[in-house]
C-alpha cells in the first residue's frame, strides 16, 4: 500500500533569541510558529515587525500572539505590531494570550495614542492559580499554559498537534465503491461494511501521523516544577541566559543557565533543546553549546533566522 502523502508538522522559525537588548546581530524574543493554515507569534519584543519583514513572512496572517510576561523583550514589538497592522488594512481578528496585565498595557497604549483600531482585537489573560489553561484550540493544534518561576508572572507554552481526522487511501475509493458518507465515517475512524463484514480501518485509511509537540520556556529560573508540562516533547525552547559561571546571577535574577536547560531537557526526555534568551554579554554562543551538550547532546542554539521543523 502506498505511504501516506499528506504531511504534518510544526515549524518554529526564531526572530529574536537575545535577552534584555538587540545586540551581536540578535534580537529581543519572538518566534513565529506555523502549523498548516495556522501561524502564530510567541512573544513579540521590540523589533519583531523589522525580523517578520526580513524573513519574509507575512505578518498579516497571524491569528494569535502568545505572550509570556510583561517585560519589555518580550512584548515591547507588540503595540506597534498591531498599530501597524491598521496600515495594512487587516479586518481578520487576533487574539493575544498573555499574563494579567497585557489587556490594561496595550488598550492604554492605544488610548494615550488615539488609535482605532479597524479589526477585531480580544484577549485572553491568564490569572495565577488556574490549572494548567488550555488557551487556544482549533481542532488539531491545541496550546496549554502552565507557570514559570521569574520576577514576573511568566507562562510556558505547550503546542500539541493531534490529528483529528484519518486520510482516505484514495485507490480504497474505487475498490470498495466508497459513498461520501463512508467516507466521512472513515475519515473520522468509524468502521464500514462491505457483504455483511467490517472492512479493516486501515485498508480504508492511512494510519494517523504521530502527534508533534514545542514548549517555549522563557523566561525561567531552573525549576523541576514545570516537568510535568514538558515532559517528552519533540522539541523544548528553554532559556539560557547566562553560562554556568554565572549561575549565581542567573539565580538572583531569575533566569537559567545553558547546562541547566541542558539539565531540565534530559530530565524531560525531550528529543531536541533550543537555547536562546542569552546574555548580552556573550558575543558568540559555542560556550553555551559546550556547557550543554555533555548533558544533552541534542542541543542547538536559537539562531536568529533559523527555522526548526517538527514532524
Ligand atoms: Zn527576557
Ligand atoms: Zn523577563
Amino acid at each position: 500500500m502506498s505511504q501516506n502523502r499528506s504531511r504534518v508538522s510544526i515549524q518554529v522559525t526564531i526572530l529574536g533569541a537575545n535577552s534584555a537588548l538587540p545586540f551581536h546581530g540578535r534580537f529581543p524574543s519572538a518566534q513565529v510558529l506555523r502549523s498548516g493554515n495556522f501561524k502564530c507569534l510567541i512573544d513579540c519584543g521590540e523589533g519583531t515587525q523589522l525580523r517578520l519583514s526580513q524573513e519574509n513572512i507575512k505578518r498579516n496572517k497571524i491569528q494569535v500572539v502568545f505572550i509570556s510576561h510583561l517585560h519589555g523583550d518580550h512584548v515591547y514589538g507588540l503595540p506597534g505590531l498591531l498599530t501597524s497592522y491598521n496600515h495594512f488594512e487587516r479586518r481578520e481578528p487576533i487574539l493575544i494570550v498573555g499574563p494579567k496585565g497585557v489587556r490594561d498595557m496595550i488598550t492604554q497604549i492605544f488610548e494615550l495614542s488615539r488609535v482605532h483600531l479597524n479589526y477585531e482585537l480580544s484577549f485572553r489573560e491568564i490569572s495565577k492559580g488556574e490549572a494548567i489553561p488550555t488557551v487556544f484550540s482549533d481542532g488539531q493544534l491545541s496550546v496549554r499554559a502552565f507557570p514559570l518561576i521569574h520576577r514576573l508572572p511568566t507562562w510556558g507554552y505547550r503546542f500539541d498537534h493531534n490529528p483529528a481526522l484519518y486520510n482516505v487511501r484514495p485507490e480504497s475509493i474505487e475498490q470498495y465503491n466508497l459513498t461520501i458518507e463512508e467516507i466521512v465515517r472513515v475519515k473520522n475512524g468509524q468502521p464500514v461494511e462491505r457483504s455483511g463484514s467490517t472492512v479493516p480501518h486501515d485498508h480504508l485509511a492511512f494510519p494517523l501521523p504521530p502527534s508533534l509537540s514545542y514548549a517555549y520556556c522563557s523566561d525561567t529560573i531552573y525549576t523541576e516544577s514545570i516537568l510535568p508540562y514538558i515532559k517528552g516533547v519533540d522539541l523544548l525552547y528553554h532559556e539560557a541566559t547566562y553560562q554556568e559561571a554565572l549561575v549565581e546571577k542567573a539565580h538572583e535574577t531569575k533566569h537559567a543557565t545553558a547546562m541547566e536547560a541542558a539539565r531540565m531537557a534530559k530530565l524531560a526526555d525531550v528529543k531536541r533543546l533550543l537555547l536562546g534568551h542569552f546574555s548580552s554579554r556573550y558575543k558568540t554562543l559555542q560556550g553555551h553549546l559546550d556547557e550543554a551538550r555533555p548533558i544533552f547532546p541534542e542541543t542547538y542554539i536559537a539562531e536568529e533566522g533559523t527555522t526548526w521543523e517538527i514532524g
